[in-house]
């Protein structure tokens, strides 16, 4: 076959030329010996890339931006932001690059962008590169939360370098093909307000406006209403987050999106038992980004992109605090509002209207629901798939999970009198979420050379609520010698 379908990908410098500050041309390290480890052909239809011709050895190479369509733009993007709290005024891409955009299937500006891809001007003291487990890890999380219908970041492949990587040993080497609706940060206005160069700052906001919240441009201050836009982006994120029990595990400023797009999967995990302290990281010590924590750790986040927005919401900075800080107060109440409703869906409870009767009862069952949870060891996934089956009449699975089984019994009398409906539970409530000690596995297997146990996961994991026979172990706890679960950084 002759390799020349390349003319079918274009890639736009969007970013690029209205944000030159905010780029750095660069260009992706020869890999040595390329090979595709893991390739999403749904998501390249998607995107209207030729899945054949990416599957070529040159198709390959552009997916480690070795090969590039004439014109494309490739860029290093600078950020800045508050890692564990505190300020880093420059973080960028230091081993990432943003291809460019292309417009997608549907009309969408959608970005390319590859993790692993070399040292770049912002590499600092790291080595530009990424090893084969971790970028897998993010490869199956991120489409597994695609699965799930929360709003993230896609995978489109998966290439080792055929490079050996120092780590702790030598690993093989990897590039992950990334798309987004974008790479804006909160890390990217940090980053743009502390150059002091009020224009640029405008001109950040604009292309994010255009790209994710065109109606803020009619909005009597478009800034402010976009600062509104991504508050309820992001307490509708991390609402999804908690109702699934995802773990981020780096919530810093420069890993949150303007779009509300789950971004940067390093030591993220999902719960297996139900605990609000659950912190898998190995360097989060204090438990600053602990399951519980989430939603406060967002608002914080947006409570710093405000300050890096302060300006463009009023010249006059005393005027521009008070809507500010108003508009931040949203966040709250619409995570709540997010929470409580994913929760009442979650336990079949029909939508009733707030402060009716019927809305204070299940809001009564959620609070008895996560009660239940917290007092024992409870699968979390499991036991809400369970209480599907408690709703078809078959409360057995779900009662033994639990201890105090007069609390459950109580609470289950309740919930079964107002009717719960088992089939709209089965839609939300997933049967197969990637398992920590699944995933360990799998990356393990890649990691020596067998792809086999990954693609297994991956096909659990891309129909969550979709139960099928022979898939048993993917809903499985942890075995009992998995002990207690860590990530490491090391990525
Ligand atoms: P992350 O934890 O992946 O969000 O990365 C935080 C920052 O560290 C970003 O600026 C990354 O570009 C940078 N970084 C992480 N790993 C490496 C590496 N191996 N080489 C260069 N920069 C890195
Ligand atoms: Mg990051």
């Amino acid at each position: 076959m002759t390799a020349s379908a390349e003319s079918t990908v274009t890639f736009d410098g969007r970013f690029a030329r209205e944000l030159a500050e905010l780029a750095v041309p660069w260009q992706a390290e020869e890999a040595p010996d390329p090979q595709l480890l893991v390739f999403n052909e749904a998501l390249a239809h998607e995107l209207g890339l030729d899945p054949d011709y990416l599957r070529m050895p040159e198709g390959v190479r552009l997916l480690l931006g070795n090969h590039l369509p004439e014109g494309a733009t490739p860029v290093a993007q600078a950020y800045a932001g508050h890692q564990f709290g505190g300020y880093s005024p420059l973080l960028g891409d230091g081993r990432a690059l943003l291809l460019g955009e292309i417009v997608d299937a549907n009309g969408r500006l959608r970005d390319i962008h590859l993790k692993g891809s070399g040292r770049t001007p912002f590499a600092r003291a790291g080595d530009g590169r990424a090893v084969v487990g971790p970028m897998l890890r993010e490869y199956l999380v991120s489409e597994a939360m695609h699965a799930l219908g929360i709003p993230t970041t896609r995978s489109l492949a998966v290439v080792g370098t055929g490079r050996q990587v120092r780590r702790d040993d030598m690993l093989p080497g990897a590039v992950l093909a990334r798309v987004a609706s974008s790479h804006l940060r909160v890390g990217s206005f940090q980053y743009a307000r502390a150059t002091d160069n009020i224009e640029l700052l405008r001109r950040l906001a604009d292309h994010a406006i255009a790209r994710h919240y065109p109606a803020a441009a009619e909005a009597e201050n478009p800034y402010l209403a976009l600062f509104k836009g991504v508050v309820s982006a992001q307490a509708s994120l991390v609402a999804q987050w908690m109702l699934v029990g995802f773990v981020h595990g780096v919530m810093n400023t420069d890993n949150m999106t303007i779009s509300g797009e789950t971004i940067d999967y390093g030591p993220c995990a999902f719960m297996d038992a139900f605990n609000p302290a659950a912190v898998y990281s190995s360097i989060d010590v204090g438990g600053r980004y602990a399951y519980a924590n989430q939603p406060v750790v967002a608002e914080w986040n947006l409570a710093r992109l405000a300050e890096a927005m302060l300006p463009l919401f009023n010249e006059d900075q005393e005027q521009a605090v008070a809507p500010a800080v108003e508009a931040l107060g949203e966040f709250r109440k619409q995570y709540s509002d997010a929470w409580f409703s994913g929760m009442k869906t979650k336990l079949g409870l029909p939508e009733a209207p707030a402060g009716s009767p019927g809305d204070a009862a299940a809001s009564e069952l959620v609070d008895g629901v996560v009660a239940l949870l917290k007092d024992g060891p409870v699968d979390y996934t499991q036991f809400f798939r369970n209480l599907g089956q408690a709703a078809r009449g078959n409360v057995r699975p779900a009662r033994g999970m639990v201890l105090d089984l007069a609390a459950f019994d109580a609470w289950a009398g309740q919930w079964l009198a107002l009717d719960p409906d088992a089939d709209l539970m089965d839609s939300v409530n997933p049967v197969y979420i990637p398992r920590n000690h699944l995933v360990e596995e799998a990356l393990a297997a890649a990691t020596e050379g067998d792809l086999d146990p990954l693609h297994r996961l991956l096909q659990a994991v891309n129909a969550p609520y979709d139960e099928r026979p022979g898939l048993e172990r993917y809903t499985e706890g942890p075995p009992e010698d998995f002990g207690t679960y860590m990530t490491f950084c090391g990525t």
